[in-house]
């Protein structure tokens, strides 16, 4: 494959991704941030805990002021849906459906899938009152008529950690022999939390809005919110296909620094082990970022391709500060010297 070598390619723009491009920009590295365009951010409407946005934000508006943001600092954002990656001679060949790509550096900040539960009317509910993430939205349903789905211990402990923002929390396993071991039958039982063995034939609501769920024996149960467990599905095919090693739980392994098994790979947000929120997976994908900055630092060094030296005085000085490189400053980049 031919092409010009970027320094980094940032493969996914939700959170990780442009909190990746932003330092990596600011950092002056050729970087192409290259999305597309199915965050799991625009499914909530009022993220409440990000921080500097007191009054919420749109997950959607988020991503567009992290899009401006970036474009700010030279990155080039392309609207692409990357198919294959593969690696020769430490240089990364990206195909997309629309172009090519090369990159001596490559981030994968691709995410995740929530799965919601196959229940009739479950999707409109989708980040209005049908939630994943208790970190994120439990503090919003304080004192609400809540239903867990779930049946695995994973689900019993969602809804006991529940009762500390409401009283009426409950269990549906919708159908499924519950598997939670005897500890948390224990708990369950302690705690006197009702569990529904039922399957839920349909979710009523108004615009999004729960009002009940509604049982297999005609059971109609009022219901303001509901939080499912059922499973996520996490987007490892492009790092599978380079060879990058997965955990038992099917996430990219990454290192303290986001570096993969792979050199030169780095994985970012919501497809790593990370607890999956806005602000964790931009925190990570700052840290990968800086990381790859790091490794792009000390191969200059080991090639001798960092800028020269100049002399301040041969330049325009604005204010205290020395102006920018000229560009014949620059030693040859990779891509040129290649
Ligand atoms: C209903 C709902 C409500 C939520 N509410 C909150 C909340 O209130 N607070 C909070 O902190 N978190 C919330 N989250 C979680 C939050 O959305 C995630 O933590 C965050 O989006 C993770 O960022 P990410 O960059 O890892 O992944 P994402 O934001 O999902 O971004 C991944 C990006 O990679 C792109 N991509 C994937 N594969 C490819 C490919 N092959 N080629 C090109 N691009 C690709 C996708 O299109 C996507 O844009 C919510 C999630 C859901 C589903």
């Amino acid at each position: 494959m031919t092409g010009v070598i970027r320094d980094v390619i940032i493969i996914g723009g939700g959170l990780a991704g442009l909190s990746a491009a932003l330092y990596l920009g600011r950092s002056q590295r050729d970087t192409v941030l290259i999305d597309s365009g199915h965050s799991m951010a625009v499914w909530e409407p009022d993220v409440q805990n990000y921080l500097g946005f007191p009054d919420g934000i749109s997950g959607s508006s988020l991503l567009e002021k992290g899009r401006a943001h970036v474009t700010r600092y030279g990155v080039d954002i392309i609207q692409d849906d990357i198919r294959k990656i593969s690696k020769q001679d430490e240089i990364f060949d990206i195909q997309g459906a629309s172009a090519q790509y090369r990159a001596s550096r490559l981030l994968l900040a691709t995410g995740l899938t929530h799965l919601p539960p196959e229940i009739p009317g479950v999707r409109e509910c989708l980040g209005h009152s049908l939630f994943f993430c208790k970190d994120c939205d439990a503090y919003r349903v304080q004192g609400k008529r809540i239903v867990v789905i779930g049946a695995n211990n994973e689900a019993a402990e969602y809804a006991l950690a529940m009762l500390a923002y409401s009283p009426s929390v409950s269990i549906a396993t919708n159908g499924i022999d519950a598997r939670w071991d005897h500890i948390h039958a224990e708990w369950l039982k302690v705690y006197q939390m009702p569990v529904r063995r039922d399957r839920i034939v349909h979710v009523e609501h108004e615009d999004g809005h729960l009002r009940a769920l509604h049982f297999e024996k005609e059971v109609r149960l009022e219901t303001d919110a509901v939080f499912t467990t059922r499973g996520d599905v996490y987007h490892t095919g492009l790092a599978q296909g380079v060879g990058a090693e997965l955990d038992r739980d099917g996430q990219i392994k990454v290192n303290d620094h986001m570096r993969t098994t792979v050199p030169g790979l780095y994985a970012a947000g919501c497809v790593t082990p990370a607890n999956c929120q806005m602000v964790i997976a931009a925190g990570q994908g700052a840290t990968a970022a800086q990381a790859i900055n790091r490794d792009l630092f000390e191969e200059n060094l080991r090639t001798h391709s960092l800028p020269v030296y100049e002399d301040g005085s041969r330049f325009e000085v604005r204010g205290s500060k020395v102006g920018m490189p000229t560009a014949d400053r620059r030693m040859p980049n990779r891509s040129e010297a290649l």
